[in-house]
């Protein structure tokens, strides 16, 4: 029985029906969009994600599944010129598969399915991102080529799939069969997919979306010439035997799918080499994670696995649902943008008092990570977005980078939704905010806000800053709670017995952190100098600064373009390091700082090193990769105290790109621009002649 919506997590079957309608309509269009005019508008997993969200709630209450809804039927009808031809048998899509467990659940339905405890044999079979097609030999030859189109009917494209070569026109069968079934996938080369598009560009036409898209499109030219041009290859995968047609014509006994693929090359057909009969779930997990990366060296694009019982007879007993085999599922691999509800906004305040919205999600898996929070970066990209709390977003997580909120999809919006506005006052110290009309950043300018406090300190304990053990976020937080800090100074003026008294903080930790504390006041004044979180100014341009402003007094007198003209120092630096430098609070926080002995001056040993060694001094150096031995803030160190400087990225200015393993982007700018390469040791032998003097 379905369970009574009214009684689950108190949400009205109203609201689910139109969470249901309003689904139906985005995917139908989106459907459309891709099937009919192969002209998509989103991606696939978003259409993925929003298709498994219609067909749980679908699952969950029956009641309101309609017999138009994209879970219930294959594919689009054609909408072309072309002759529709009803398919002998029909062309199934695939359920999808996005994590392990779900093959693995697949795998115990089946066997469940079979009355089998044992693990049922599996082809797998690399996913091509193509189009399917469906071939008919009538006495081995080619009679007719057709596309999936609906699943029950397609369009004869017969003069077209006649201009694949790939593909026989006669089978190499002595005693072919009266009919036979083949289907498979067409596809276009990405290599040739890109030439595609880059004449369309020239000739200012509508670019393809993808490959696929591209296939489908081709496949579906009126003219044939234009479709012979564009070199479309095929990989056959199904063959649809009638034994006794077989057995008539003595042909093989084929009772698997593994069988078939081997027969399908032996009469002709191309098929993917990249295949493996898989007798176990970590098999198939083995062949899946390698496939993850290897596949992106192939020339064509796959996305995803599809996993198929092997024996006929098993498949035969399963048989199919409404629109997929039983006995087959297709492993997709992670997408990297989904749809997710966003439930809340919160406000962060960072350590330079920037208020940075950001989206709490309903978790969503993402580039095989779970996502909760995603960030919309400031109120500009909120107005742009007109983000509504409520709202279902598109969510990307690209490599490493943090996840974000691509667009939202208004016509999910639920009823009565509210627009999120950035908050007047900052949500940390309860202090009015200030949004210059130029400027995109929302900012809290309390000094002693609790969030830029704890924002400071962090970054002064950081380890490229003045290198603090023992103070993490946690201690920070406590220690500016409980009041016993609300500068980086104070941080000098504690003692052991202040930090006992703090949560599970025992005398010998105490201890080792007051310790800690004393050492950094060693630390040299470009330490000090970034530390001191001047907005712009990092680690690389604070040691640039202090070679060339050997104390704090020459710096903070300095004049804007003196800062400037500093090799790597842009206006916005100067401007942001003048004026820190003119603020009454900032002048006090130097003098506690010095009154605590910190460092606000070259010592002679730094600067005599940058004079000395004529290979490095003046020379500009990026440091890329992982080196041998040294860490890359040990290279750069070692650079800069041979009088070297050190730059983030490559230009024409630079003299030396030091490279280490996996080097990147950088290397290839380098060698674009000629700049010289050196390995670690090249460095060092540059540097020994003249050996840094710490
Ligand atoms: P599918 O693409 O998920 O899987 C079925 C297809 O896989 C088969 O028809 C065949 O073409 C292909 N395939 C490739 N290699 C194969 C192999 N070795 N063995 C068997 N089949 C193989 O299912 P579908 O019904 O074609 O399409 C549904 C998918 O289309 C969705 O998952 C979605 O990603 C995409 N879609 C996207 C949009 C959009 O707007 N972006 C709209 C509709 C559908």
């Amino acid at each position: 029985m379905a369970p009574n919506p009214q009684s689950s997590q108190g949400s009205p079957l109203d609201t689910l029906q139109v969470r249901a309608v309003e689904l139906r309509k985005i995917l139908q269009r989106a459907s459309y969009e891709y099937y009919a005019l192969d002209a998509p508008t989103m991606e696939d997993s978003v259409y993925d994600a929003l298709y498994h969200e219609l067909l749980n709630l679908e699952k969950q209450y029956p009641q309101l599944i309609t017999s138009d809804s994209p879970t219930q039927r294959i594919g689009e009808k054609p909408v072309s010129q072309f002759v529709s031809v009803q398919h002998n048998v029909p062309l199934y899509s695939l359920e999808n598969a996005f994590t392990s467990g779900d093959v693995t659940t697949w795998q115990e339905r089946c066997q469940k399915g079979l009355e089998k405890q044992e693990f049922l044999d599996s082809v797998c079979e690399l996913k091509i991102d193509g189009s399917a097609i469906a071939l008919t030999y009538e006495q081995g030859i080619l009679v007719r080529g057709a596309t999936r189109g609906d699943g029950v009917s397609g369009e004869d494209i017969t003069t077209n799939i006649k201009t694949i070569r790939s593909i026989p026109l006669k089978l190499n069968l002595e005693n072919p069969p009266d009919r036979l079934e083949i289907r498979g996938e067409a596809f276009l080369p990405i290599a040739v997919f890109d030439e595609i598009n880059q004449e369309r560009s020239q000739q200012a036409e509508a670019l393809f979306a993808n490959p696929r898209n591209a296939a489908a499109g081709t496949l579906r030219q009126l003219d044939s010439r234009i479709v012979a041009k564009r070199r479309l290859d095929f990989f056959a995968y199904t063959i649809h035997i009638n034994q006794e047609d077989f057995a008539s014509q003595n042909l093989p006994d084929i009772s698997s799918q593994w069988q078939a693929l081997e027969f399908l090359q032996q009469i002709g057909f191309r098929v993917n080499p990249n295949k493996k009969l898989c007798k176990s779930i970590q098999e198939l997990q083995d062949y899946y994670d390698y496939w993850s990366t290897e596949r992106l060296k192939l020339p064509y694009m796959t996305d995803g696995m599809v996993i198929k019982l092997n024996e006929f007879s098993k498949q035969a007993q399963l048989g199919f649902t409404q629109k997929t085999p039983r006995w087959a599922i297709a492993w997709k691999y992670p997408a990297e943008e989904m749809p997710t509800v966003i439930e809340a906004v919160t406000v962060q305040v960072g350590r330079t008092g920037t208020l940075t919205p950001v989206a709490e999600l309903r978790p969503v898996l993402l580039a095989g990570t779970t996502v909760s929070r995603a960030t919309l970066h400031n109120s500009d990209r909120l107005a742009e977005l007109d983000l509504h709390i409520g709202d279902t977003a598109i969510v990307r997580k690209a490599g490493e980078i943090i996840p974000e909120v691509v667009r939202i999809l208004p016509e999910l919006r639920p009823n009565g939704a509210n627009r999120f506005v950035m908050p007047t006052h900052c949500p940390e110290c309860g202090q009015p905010v200030l949004k210059p009309e130029d400027e995109a950043t929302t900012r809290c300018i309390n000094i002693e806000c609790p969030a830029i406090v704890r924002g400071a300190i962090e970054h002064w304990v950081s380890r490229e800053a003045l290198d603090i053990n023992g103070i993490g976020e946690k201690l920070v937080k406590q220690l500016v709670t409980e009041n016993h800090v609300t500068s980086v100074a104070d941080l000098y003026a504690l003692t052991s017995e202040q930090l006992q008294t703090l949560d599970r903080m025992g005398q010998k930790s105490a201890d080792k952190i007051i310790a800690a504390i004393a050492q950094s006041q060693t630390k040299p004044w470009a330490r000090v100098l970034y530390g001191l979180g001047i907005r712009h100014v990092g680690s690389v341009n604070a040691q640039n600064i202090a070679d060339n402003f050997p104390n704090v007094e020459l710096l903070a007198s300095a004049s804007k373009e003196a800062i400037a003209s500093i090799f790597g120092i842009g206006e916005e630096i100067a401007q942001s390091i003048y004026e820190w430098f003119r603020k009454g609070a900032n002048q006090d926080l130097i003098q506690k700082l010095q009154d605590a002995g910190l460092q606000f001056v070259n010592t002679m040993q730094e600067s005599q090193a940058i004079a000395i060694n004529p290979h490095i001094a003046g020379k500009t150096f990026v440091v890329t990769g992982t080196l041998p031995t040294l860490k890359r803030d040990e290279a750069k160190a070692l650079i800069k105290s041979a009088g070297g400087k050190v730059t983030d990225s490559v230009s024409k200015k630079t003299h030396y790109l030091v490279v280490g393993e996996e080097a990147g982007s950088k290397l290839d700018k380098a060698q674009s621009l000629g700049v010289t390469c050196l390995s670690e040791a090249e460095l060092l032998e540059l540097i020994t002649p003249f050996p840094p003097k710490n």
